[in-house]
């Protein structure tokens, strides 16, 4: 099934996000495994500190997503829930209920469908 077309941005932005931890991960271990010379070891210092930082950005862009059709920020809802006993969720927009990856040009009864609670 192909992504629709909202949805690239938000795809860009969690693989940034992926890619930068692993930068993360990957340059501590070069930098505090004490099995690379000083030298190494230095400059995955300055590597891990700047990815670092980079992931941090990454990640408040992530969270900072607007939903394509209610244009709100996906994952953040202030104010009274109004999705009855549903369960905040990750998959679906905290504010009008949009699932994830789902088109937004579609009503939200024929999205409602595929996106049962589990
Ligand atoms: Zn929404």
């Amino acid at each position: 099934m192909p992504v629709p077309a909202a949805w690239r941005d938000y795809y860009l932005r969690e693989w940034t996000a992926f890619i930068l931890l692993r930068c993360v991960l990957v340059s501590a271990v070069f930098a505090w495994s004490g099995r690379t010379s000083p030298d190494v070891a230095a400059t995955a210092e300055y590597a891990f500190y700047g990815s670092l930082i980079g992931l941090a950005i990454a990640l408040v862009r992530l969270a900072a997503f607007r939903c394509p059709r209610c244009g709100r920020v996906y994952s953040v809802r202030l104010g009274a829930w109004p999705h009855g006993d549903r369960k905040p969720s990750s998959r679906h927009c905290l504010n009008c209920w949009l699932p994830k990856w789902a088109d937004p040009r579609r009503v939200p009864g024929e999205v409602l469908d595929e996106s049962d609670d589990w």
